[in-house]
């Protein structure tokens, strides 16, 4: 894709005036025309059941969305959740005979605690393993239904479950359920554009990039599998009250898996991709009903239909034809360039914004970073420079907080962050890039940058819905990437992505920049180009500490520069001084 012109016009986005609900009516109104039919249609009874199933279905999937879709967590525990809401409304109302609309949140809160208590396992766990401890969670939950025969009435299961008053036709309750569905999948969809939903997305793409955005990758975590839980919990009872009967076997493992099919065959990132695949997943049974006749026919055609789907649409068949249609929605949505960025870097005030104190990074014998000091003076470009492997990009990460130190202590600004997670360490002012770039690469460089200025501390973000737009285009126009705003990531140049890393720091107003290597990869006219935004960025005040190899741009930019070798400070002090060091000529040339 060819860069647009400088001279491109940029249109001014419309004011977005009205009201959240009055812009999505269309919606609402579609919504009641859905519950209407539901309400007035006569279904016989097998199509009645079709419908219910789909529709209390269809809510589950929507929690795999945001804990898969969103968040990027494997959840193989759905259909354990869907039980605990649906043998809270069997139990409580059958047995108990309590009021369904106490059971149903009684059963929400069951699930959403459960499924908070899985999600703190992900504080150490992820990937496979995490797949392996949600499994086990779906296993004793079955095993508790069949054996706590006291409770649940084991493998008879539960019947003559009671529903609302309101609802007590199987038409108008599944009316209700609709209704149900549709306010669910409001929220689902929107939830992507929420804080709560672009730090899901972050910490899918990116964790550690995440982290150090300023976004609680943990605290993120649980909250996506809470919200999974509680819309399982919340199907699950609407599933109870709909069928009047429930049993263990329709919450097992295996339908854990068909809800994770269903979400992945629909399209994993979008509800409504959870409302395709799950509707396809209950209907092909159905029309391969005729087929019924020839064992195994009907299970060959039904799961080679679902591999293929897969097979061929990797993001699923909504994510197929979001694919197909992004390029025009970028087209179709331009913003305004934005304000010059404005840099106002908090302070106390101190001559000295960043002091490392004896700082120690050890792997197993390794001595990678071995008691070093810098002092980073207030308003320059401070460069940390050494050979490879020197200990450079290790120092960063125990600035950051990605490496826990193994001594010595980090003052940002009066403020001591040594023990403070990455988050942490963001909200309090630091700022950084990556030697290898790391951004959230399904998003554009907007929804990016706009992550970036989301930072919880972020005193420039102005008020408004549009805050933080405007001020991740500031950031954008700033490193000369404005008018490239909704693209996607992959479509950027190397040294392009480079620039949406720093104006993504830059957007959350650092106090301090902390910059990897940000000209390796670049060639010579992009590395003017970063000398020249370098020297933008510190005259208005920002403190950057740089590591570079280009020892050119590292004299010209830097005041002040501090040399490792072999993980020890080996000189430090005013530029032009510690390059004519002799132990920083053998480091850089040998000792001959
Ligand atoms: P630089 O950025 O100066 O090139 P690094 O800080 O990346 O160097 O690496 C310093 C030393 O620490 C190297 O010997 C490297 O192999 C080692 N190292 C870096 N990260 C790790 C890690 N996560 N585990 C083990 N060793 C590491
Ligand atoms: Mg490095």
């Amino acid at each position: 894709m060819s860069a647009p012109s400088d001279n491109m016009p940029i249109a001014v986005s419309a004011p977005r005036t009205r009201p959240l609900l009055l812009r999505h009516l269309p919606y609402f109104i579609g919504a009641a025309v859905l519950v209407a039919l539901a309400a007035t249609m006569q279904f016989d009874g097998y199509i009645l059941n079709i419908l219910m199933e789909a529709t209390t279905f269809a809510i589950a999937v929507f929690g795999l969305s945001v804990v898969l879709g969103l968040c990027g967590q494997i959840n193989l525990a759905q259909a354990a959740f869907f039980g605990l809401g649906a043998y809270a409304v069997g139990i409580g109302t059958s047995d108990y005979h309590l009021s369904y609309w106490f059971c149903i949140a009684g059963g929400c809160i069951l699930a959403l605690l459960a499924g908070a208590l899985l999600g703190m396992s992900t504080l150490r766990l992820g990937g496979h393993y995490l797949a392996m401890v949600t499994i086990s969670f779906q296993q004793i939950v079955t095993l508790v239904m069949i054996n706590t025969i006291w409770l649940t009435h084991g493998p008879d299961g539960v019947s003559n479950i009671g529903r609302p008053d309101l609802f007590t036709s199987a038409q108008s309750y599944l009316a209700f359920c609709v209704a149900m569905l549709a306010l669910v999948g409001y929220a689902v969809w929107h939830l992507s554009d929420t804080r709560l939903g672009r730090a899901m997305r972050a910490v899918r793409d990116n964790e550690l990039a995440a982290g150090v955005v300023g976004i609680d990758v943990f605290r993120t975590k649980v909250s996506a599998f809470a919200l999974s839980a509680v819309l399982g919990g919340l199907a699950g009872g609407l599933f109870a009250g709909g069928f009047a009967y429930v049993s263990p076997d329709q919450f097992s493992f295996a339908e854990s898996v068909v809800f994770l099919t269903m979400s992945l065959l629909g399209g994993v990132a979008s509800p409504i991709g959870s409302a395709i695949g799950t509707g396809l997943l209950i209907l092909i049974p159905e029309w391969l009903r005729f087929l019924k006749s020839v064992p195994g026919l009907y299970l060959a055609i039904y799961g080679l239909s679902v591999i293929l789907i897969i097979r061929y649409m990797p993001d699923g068949i909504w994510g197929f034809v979001n694919l197909a249609t992004a390029r025009w929605r970028a087209k179709a949505r331009v913003h305004a360039a934005g304000l010059a960025l404005l840099l106002k870097p908090a302070t106390i005030g101190g001559n000295i914004v960043l002091e490392v104190k004896g700082l120690a990074k050890y792997f197993g014998g390794l001595k990678a970073v071995d008691d070093v000091d810098i002092e980073v003076r207030r308003g320059g470009v401070h460069a940390l420079i050494g050979p490879n492997g020197s200990g450079k990009t290790t120092t960063l990460n125990v600035l950051s907080g990605l490496y826990k130190a193994t001594a010595g202590r980090v003052i940002l600004d009066g403020t001591d962050v040594t023990d403070m997670p990455p988050h942490q360490r963001a909200a309090a002012g630091l700022g950084r890039t990556f030697q290898n770039i790391r951004l959230f690469r399904s998003m554009t460089a907007l929804e990016n940058v706009v992550i970036g200025a989301e930072r919880p501390g972020n005193t420039l973000l102005g008020n408004g819905g549009d805050a933080l737009t405007e001020r991740a285009m500031s950031a954008l126009t700033f490193v000369g990437l404005g008018v490239r705003a909704n693209e996607l990531i992959s479509s950027f140049s190397y040294g392009h992505q480079r620039l949406i890393e720093i104006a993504r720091a830059l957007a959350a107003n650092p106090t301090l920049l902390l910059l990897d290597e940000p000209a390796a990869g670049l060639n010579s006219s992009e590395k003017m180009e970063l000398h020249e935004l370098l020297k933008r960025i510190a005259a208005q005040g920002l403190t950057i500490l740089i590591i570079d190899h280009d020892m050119t741009l590292v004299s010209e930019a830097a005041q002040h520069i501090t040399v490792l070798n072999f993980g020890r400070r080996i000189a430090d002090g005013e530029s032009m001084a510690v390059l004519r060091h002799p132990d920083v000529v053998s480091a850089y040339l040998g000792t001959d």
